[in-house]
């Protein structure tokens, strides 16, 4: 490189404004929660549809991770193409018509996750009908909560918000995701918190350029830590600012937001711009205090029920699946699959195939 290269680059990195208060650089207040609150924890043992019928037309999973390989310096070589056609049989057999796939929130810090983006795209570029990705997470969120909660330079955000930019542009993604704000340990110490609150300036920034480039943002924000601790003041102030600063931006708010069903109500109500995709959780002590849809039967509760046949038209199926994760057999991709059916198909059957089907199809073929 030319010294005066050199030169002008230390004299840019050294004059870049380093902030070292996450707080301090957050000069936009949050907003009220743009509706009201209710803060009620619903009873696990409530009422809940019984199984009857499975629901069998086809299904589009909007939210759904690929993991990079896990091996010590690994390389695109130990991508293997028989896991990927695994995964495109598996579809195939149980009539998925699509997967959104999409790094977690704690890629960042994964061992490679850098191969993870290749991986994701190598599954695309193979079934282009069958798969669609969203980006963006792997290099924003864990950034954005160790810049939070040390330090971080404008150059920095400058670098994400090309990166990102670039992707966008790219026209390989149809959104970005799946990028978490408030995401707590639900794994007995086992699970890399992140927390930040959504008006931290770079979040803010990042957010606002998704929203004028149209692009959909998958976000996860649990308003209540698993000690119950409410963040439910942070989580909904902040969806009311986001939408204050970008009127027309698309939300896609993950795990039905992971309140209860009132709050969801009014969300939608309040939002017409955000959709929800829906989990299956049955294991309720590693969602504490995060509304599950089902009970540990994995029985749709009689309200979420109620809910969606409601407002049919902002819920989408997302498995959450882990394809790819060691230990993660694809065979619980196909038990999954199988939970989806039964609770949808305890709903009226235009609900069950909106939820399963149509909603996704509408947002991410025929629209585009
Ligand atoms: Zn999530």
């Amino acid at each position: 490189m030319e010294k005066s290269i050199i030169l002008i680059l230390s004299f840019l990195i050294l004059n870049s404004p380093v902030f070292s208060d996450g707080a301090g650089t957050s000069s936009v207040e949050l907003l009220q929660p743009g509706f009201e609150v209710d803060h009620t924890r619903s009873d696990p043992k409530r009422s809940a549809r019984t199984h009857e019928r499975d629901y069998e037309g086809p299904v589009i999973d909007t939210h759904a991770h690929l993991y990079p390989p896990n091996e010590r310096n690994a390389t695109s070589a130990d991508i293997h193409k028989e896991e990927l056609n695994d995964i495109r049989r598996v579809m195939r057999k149980l009539d998925v018509e699509f997967v959104i796939f999409m790094p977690t929130p704690n890629d960042g810090i994964r061992r490679n996750q850098e191969l993870g983006v290749v991986k994701r795209k190598m599954i695309r570029d193979i079934d282009p009908d069958r798969v669609k990705l969203f980006c963006g997470s792997n290099y924003i969120t864990c950034w954005l909560d160790a810049a939070y909660h040390n330090k971080y330079t404008e150059v920095a955000v400058q670098d994400i918000l090309k990166q990102l930019s670039e992707d966008i542009d790219s026209g390989e993604y149809a959104g970005v995701g799946e990028v978490g704000i408030y995401h707590f340990d639900k794994g007995y110490g086992r699970q890399r918190v992140l927390e930040f609150p959504p008006n931290f300036n770079p979040f803010l920034r990042i957010v606002d350029l998704i929203g004028e480039k149209g692009m959909w943002l998958d976000l996860h924000a649990e308003p209540v830590d698993p000690k119950g601790r409410s963040y439910e003041k942070e989580v909904f102030g902040g969806i009311e600012l986001l939408f204050h600063r970008n009127p027309n931006m698309k939300l896609i708010y993950s795990h039905t937001a992971m309140t209860n069903p009132e709050n969801v109500r009014k969300i939608l109500n309040k939002y017409p711009n955000i959709m929800m995709n829906v989990k299956i959780e049955t294991r309720h002590e590693k969602w504490k205090n995060l509304e599950p849809v089902v009970n540990t039967r994995g029985e749709l509760y009689g309200d979420w029920a109620q809910l969606f046949e409601e407002i049919p038209d902002r819920f989408m199926i997302g498995t959450d699946f882990h394809f790819g994760r060691k230990g993660v057999e694809i065979s619980k991709y196909k038990k999954r699959i199988k939970q989806v059916r039964k609770i949808l198909g305890t709903l009226d059957p235009k609900t069950a195939r909106t939820i399963a089907y149509e909603n996704a199809k509408r947002l991410f073929v025929d629209s585009l």
